[in-house]
């Protein structure tokens, strides 16, 4: 299961600097993960991918417009231009079952608040790990 959703991400890998890196996002949120990558590396096809995480219930997709270089290489227009197409799908995650994909909204009854829709609810434990 695990690795069939990872290969979901593959294109993603290229982005990532660190290669050990493990984008911890739960399975139902992947598709929108992949749509995201999509919809940057459309723009900023050398983007750079710092973290690709939960936070908050809300999808937090960290990138750059490129890799970093010393002096700076991107302008303020771009970096606001990524940011947009990012928070467009940070939106989208606020109503997207992290577990399986299907319509969901906020819980806030576990140790850490999750999008989730009403099968997976009772489903997750306190500790909210899916
Ligand atoms: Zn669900």
């Amino acid at each position: 299961m695990a690795q069939a959703s990872d290969d979901v991400l593959a294109p993603l890998r290229h982005h990532v600097s660190d290669p050990s890196y493990q984008f911890d996002v739960g399975t139902g949120w992947r598709q929108l993960v992949l749509e995201c990558h999509q919809a940057v590396v459309a723009e900023f096809p050398e983007y750079e991918i710092l973290a690709v995480k939960q936070k908050w219930a809300v999808l937090s997709f960290q990138a750059r417009p490129r890799t970093r270089r010393r002096g700076g290489n991107w302008t303020d227009t771009e970096d606001e231009r990524l940011q947009t197409l990012i928070d467009a799908f940070a939106d989208r995650s606020k109503a997207i079952c992290e577990r399986c994909g299907a319509h969901g909204s906020l819980r806030e009854s576990r140790r850490i608040d999750l999008v989730l829709c009403d099968q997976c609810e009772p489903l997750v434990p306190e500790h909210g790990r899916l």
